[in-house]
């Protein structure tokens, strides 16, 4: 910038509001100065000598672009807190393509019967506000915890249909009181549909069990997988899934370490936010 006369300064030193000429305030004379003198030293100027910043807005994204627009992603809570009560609906055999099994369970639930359903589902509902700030669109397998099903070839489906860019179906794992830690369960190739999404799917699984046990300091479960990363070719929410899709098992409900924590709202948060940044490492790459 070409730089004012000493004189110029000097007045406007001791008289400050007057420099912006308008005698309104120092806030509005502080904006109008520099417009001014912008105008004035552009004549004398060569482009590349101005304002660089107006340069290059075309490059640069909107200010107000959020990571994920654009982004459509499945979030399945396991489970539902009202399958207890229609065992029949529940336990209907569907076919998942290696087996047949029953259409869902009821989950596992801590020592003083915090449901796996209700984990879920309120990890997922705090998934869900994040993910959307964060400028995606976000679709639930289910939308209250009062009601059964549906089915894990209705969850496979709807995640389908979205043609989600990612899903994922979060639950607690109902182990040995010994065991603990948490892991990530990735689709294996079946001769079938969810061959094609078997390489995303593994790369979703390591990126979501590195956001995992960063944000929740959770370690690699001690009972199941490698490194907190299992490969299954038995459920049918990945069997059926056309999208890259995984499980995640958040830890062992009936270890009491983890029980405590799950039941503690602020540690849910944590997990839901460790779940997005994973998420969202997976779809920007
Ligand atoms: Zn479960």
């Amino acid at each position: 910038m070409r730089a004012l006369p000493a004189s110029v300064l000097a007045v406007c030193g001791l008289i400050a509001s007057a420099c912006g000429g308008t005698g309104t305030g120092g806030a509005a004379a502080g904006q109008a100065a520099p417009a001014t003198s912008a105008e004035q030293t552009a004549a004398e100027q060569t482009p590349a000598e101005q304002n660089p910043a107006r340069q290059t807005p075309a490059k640069q994204s909107p200010p107000d672009a959020k990571p994920l627009e654009g982004k459509v992603v499945v979030i399945d809570p396991g489970h539902n807190g009202g399958n207890y009560r229609d065992p029949a609906a529940v336990n209907r055999k569907v076919n998942v393509l290696t087996k047949w099994k029953p259409c869902d369970t009821t989950g596992t639930q801590t020592n003083s019967g915090y449901t796996e359903a209700a984990f879920s589902f309120d990890v997922s509902k705090r998934l869900v506000k994040i993910l959307e700030a964060r400028g995606a669109t976000v679709k639930l397998t289910r939308t209250s915890n009062n009601g059964v099903g549906p089915c894990i070839t209705q969850r496979a489906a709807i995640g389908n249909k979205a043609q989600a860019d990612a899903a994922i179906s979060i639950h607690g794992d109902g182990a040995a009181p010994a065991n603990h830690g948490f892991h990530v369960i990735m689709p294996k190739k079946i001769n079938g549909p969810v061959d094609k999404v078997v390489g995303a799917s593994s790369r979703l699984g390591i990126d979501v069990r590195n956001a995992f046990a960063k944000g929740t300091g959770l370690p690699y479960s001690t009972y199941i997988g490698r490194n907190a990363l299992d490969y299954r070719n038995d459920l049918g929410g990945l069997n059926l899934s056309t999208v890259p899709k995984i499980f995640i098992e958040c830890g062992n409900m009936r270890n009491a370490a983890e029980a405590a924590k799950f039941q503690d709202p602020g540690f849910r948060q944590k997990i839901a936010l460790a779940l997005a940044n994973g998420l969202q490492h997976y779809l920007e790459t």
